[in-house]
């Protein structure tokens, strides 16, 4: 079981309610103040306003009137603002926004929202308070304020964009795809060429440790008289079977440390000492740490990063480790209670659901492990309580699985408006072959008891029966050797017995982060995943790393090349824990914008997108030649989205607020796009603190080598719109009417 650790919380110092009072009195520093000069230099009617208002009331006053001034011939912009366009223009109102618009609105809403409290659980729930004119009032009038450089960043950029000072500036397509050059995909033969010499420096240290004795495994030993060639040719026999890598899972930071050649720095290891202390589990397999770099040549310098830190720990998951609350309201359960979004489930731990069309199930098998630990993962919190974990043998499935799947089976049946299952886990595909087939046989069986019960239901009563099948899985990335043809046996069976009972989707929705990733190895095993006829989808989540200028481009390049669809490049969730690793959601809609743009795929061609799952074996070759034919780098069929708590996928945003440390606070309206239970139709805006100032984000960037003066204007990007859904993503239409009852739901006044 993972330990939780017993260490005090450590507070972080900042916007804190109790001590609002107190900040306002202290002396900002020298390099806010610097910073404060030039940003009222820059504007001399500011200044005029802060030194004219006799207390923070008139000086929002003034700055309202003199933004209204400004406004005042582009009436469509207030009427965006108010939200007073009519229903379902909301994107052609927001495409028609001029850059200077944006900082107009921005300006607005911080001064319609000054003063508000916001439960920031970045800071374990205390309150952050917004209200930046005020800050600029003080610092100009009393020098306080306690505002912070980053937060006197942002607000000279906002101005700037006001004035029309800074103007966007969108890379020209030949720019986005320099960009991508930069990024190397694990099918470069020097790349398949580094990670031969890492799996021989990784072989060799196991061989090492069975020859001592250290490693004694009655599957993984030398016949007495082996010469050391024969022992590395049997070896790298192994190395093709995916229970070689689960066995050898390196679960110690000591022991990950010389697997990469002692390459790690102290303060690495010093983080990576108190993770294990703290109970954060370790399970890096073999193969996916030879895609790690020891020798780093000058083609590939940085190259690696993304899949660096998705797996090395950072000092701030370490400090929250054990005070990580679940981002998504639904997780948290309590028997017999219904969830965040009103649905009622038949147990704590088996499934999750926030739309009445999709029910996330997780198996009582292997399957809550995963073939890693993702430092950004979301579930966290539930390897944190020890539910999901790496104990591999404890996770087999017990004697009364079976009669719980059943159990989950007759929910499912009996819901009106489930269409859509997503077995995930941990890993769906860390199941054995035996209790996927077991799973996957029930639900043949379950869709077509729904199915037959229909008949007797009357039009417009009729239950929706079950279309799309997900399997959730970032093994083909973290250990593609999984992918055997036993398995891509079973799918294909599956495949032909679910279509009888009126499934038609069948997707492996995986999880890549870089081109790096994409292995000759996982050409193969997502090739076999192709063959069985389904279809590979891709979640990427936008790490700062992942996050440089062209890698999500080249990423979705790569992925078409093997045959896989981008599905959603999603901001990392959570909170302080995620620190590191998050990288504003501005940044999410500048690489929409600026990046993502040269990939759009036009409405011409979206009927035979539609037809592409029809033919999933023919994906790799189908995707190429509407590439080629419409000129595309890639098919950006993917939405940049953030997973919000409660109400789900959405870059419907804006900044509303701004703490003194320059760390934004975002409105998000929820995705109208979708069927959402009556709870979440009439839940209002979700607020949400970003645990980044994005100055801090661009000194991060440069860290890792990058020139923050091509990210420029990620400042001016305080307002996002969520991109429709691809046609291949609908799901297929019913010949009858469903009932518009909803089963399996509690809604209480
Ligand atoms: S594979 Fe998915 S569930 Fe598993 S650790 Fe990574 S993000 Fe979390």
């Amino acid at each position: 079981m993972t330990q939780i650790s017993n260490k005090k919380p450590q507070r972080r110092r900042d916007d804190v309610e109790s001590r609002v009072v107190d900040l306002d009195h202290i002396a900002i520093t020298v390099k806010s103040h610097k910073l404060l000069k030039k940003l009222l230099k820059e504007n001399p009617n500011l200044e005029e306003i802060m030194q004219n208002a006799k207390n923070e009331v008139e000086a929002l006053e003034g700055v309202r009137n003199w933004v209204m001034d400004e406004l005042r011939e582009r009436p469509e912009v207030l009427r965006f603002y108010r939200g007073e366009y009519p229903k379902g223009q909301r994107r052609d109102f927001f495409q028609r926004l001029k850059w200077h618009d944006y900082a107009a609105i921005r300006l607005l809403d911080y001064i319609d929202n000054a003063g508000k409290e916001y439960p920031d659980l970045n800071l374990r729930g205390e309150i952050a308070i917004s209200n930046p004119i005020k800050l600029i009032w003080l610092a100009v009038n009393h020098g306080t304020g306690g505002a912070k450089p980053f937060f006197f960043e942002d607000m000279l950029e906002l101005f700037r964009q006001f004035s029309g000072r800074n103007l966007p500036n969108v890379p020209s397509e030949e720019q986005v795809m320099a960009w991508m050059k930069r990024y190397p995909s694990g099918l470069d033969p020097r790349i398949i060429k580094l990670r031969e010499e890492n799996r021989e420096r990784i072989l060799k240290i196991i061989i090492k440790k069975i020859d001592s004795g250290e490693i004694q495994d009655r599957s993984y030993c030398f016949d007495p008289g082996m010469t050391e060639d024969q022992k590395f040719s049997l070896a790298l026999e192994w190395w093709k079977e995916s229970r070689f890598h689960l066995q050898f899972a390196v679960r110690s930071p000591q022991l990950l440390n010389e697997m990469l050649g002692f390459s790690l720095d102290p303060d690495t290891m010093k983080v990576l000492d108190s993770a294990h202390k703290a109970g954060i589990p370790f399970f890096i397999n073999p193969y996916y740490l030879s895609l790690l770099h020891v020798r780093v040549p000058y083609f590939a310098i940085g190259a690696d990063l993304a899949i660096r830190y998705y797996v090395v720990y950072s000092k701030q998951l370490v400090d929250e480790f054990g005070y990580i609350v679940a981002w998504e309201k639904e997780d948290q359960v309590k028997p017999g209670k219904p969830n965040a979004a009103g649905w009622l489930l038949p147990n704590r731990y088996n499934i999750h659901r926030r739309y009445p069309e999709v029910a996330i199930l997780i198996p009582d098998t292997m399957g809550r492990a995963c073939g890693g630990l993702c430092a950004s993962c979301q579930r966290m919190y539930d390897f944190q309580s020890g539910h999901l974990n790496f104990e591999l043998d404890t996770l087999k499935p017990g004697k009364t699985w079976n009669q719980k799947l059943d159990e989950l089976m007759d929910y499912f049946e009996k819901d009106s408006q489930l269409r859509d299952i997503l077995i995930t886990g941990g890993d769906a595909l860390m199941s054995s072959d035996k209790a996927l087939a077991r799973i996957l046989d029930a639900v043949v069986e379950m869709a077509g008891k729904k199915r037959e019960a229909n008949k007797s239901r009357k039009e417009g009563e009729k239950f929706a029966e079950i279309k799309r099948l997900r399997l959730g899985s970032r093994l083909p990335a973290y250990l593609p050797q999984r992918v055997t043809q036993g398995l891509a046996d079973i799918l294909a069976d599956f495949k032909i017995k679910a279509t009888d009972v009126g499934i038609e989707q069948f997707v492996i929705q995986t999880h890549f982060e870089s081109p790096m990733e994409i292995t000759p190895e996982v050409r193969e095993a997502v090739g076999r995943l192709i063959s069985s006829g389904w279809m590979v989808t891709n979640q990427h989540v936008l790490t700062a790393a992942s996050s440089r200028r062209g890698h999500t481009a080249r990423l979705r390049q790569v992925l078409n090349e093997i045959g896989i669809l981008p599905y959603y490049t999603f901001t990392v969730k959570g909170y302080m824990e995620n620190y590191f690793n998050f990288a504003p959601n501005a940044r999410a809609v500048q690489e929409q914008i600026e990046e993502k743009v040269i990939g759009r795929v036009p409405q011409e061609i979206f009927d035979r997108l539609r037809q592409l799952p029809g033919k999933s074996e023919l994906m790799p070759h189908q995707v190429r030649e509407l590439r080629e034919e419409k000129g595309l780098p890639f098919l950006a069929t993917d939405r940049n989205v953030l997973n919000l708590p409660g109400v789900g996928k959405s870059l419907t945003f804006r900044v509303i607020g701004i703490t003194r440390y320059g760390r934004r606070i975002l409105a998000f309206d929820h995705d109208a796009t979708r069927v959402h239970s009556p709870i979440i139709n009439r839940m209002g805006k979700v607020v949400i603190v970003e645990s980044k100032s994005i100055s801090e984000y661009l000194r991060q960037l440069e860290d890792i080598g990058e020139n923050s003066d091509e990210y420029r204007g990620i400042y001016g990007y305080s307002m996002g719109e969520t991109e429709p859904r691809m046609p291949i993503y609908e799901y297929p239409e019913y010949e009858f009417k469903i009932s518009r009852e909803f089963t399996n739901l509690e809604i209480k006044n």
